[in-house]
């Protein structure tokens, strides 16, 4: 049995050409080639109504679990 690399179950992590730089559920870069970009808030409160717990530009923890 082969023993991947774990990562949460989002897509984008079994996608060799993922069109966002980080991943939306653990904030992992899933594709380095995508350039980083500063967004501003408006796009942040937007992806934290879509629950989305990483900004997939910037990689920035929107919604805080503890
Ligand atoms: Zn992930
Ligand atoms: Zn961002």
């Amino acid at each position: 049995m082969i023993r991947h690399v774990e990562h949460c179950s989002n897509y984008n992590h079994s996608r060799p050409d993922a069109p966002v730089r980080y991943c939306p559920m653990c904030g992992e870069v899933v594709n380095a080639k995508v350039g980083q970009k500063p967004c501003s808030q408006d796009e942040h409160a937007k992806s934290r109504r879509n629950q989305l717990n990483f900004c997939v530009d910037c990689g920035e923890q929107l919604i805080k679990t503890s």
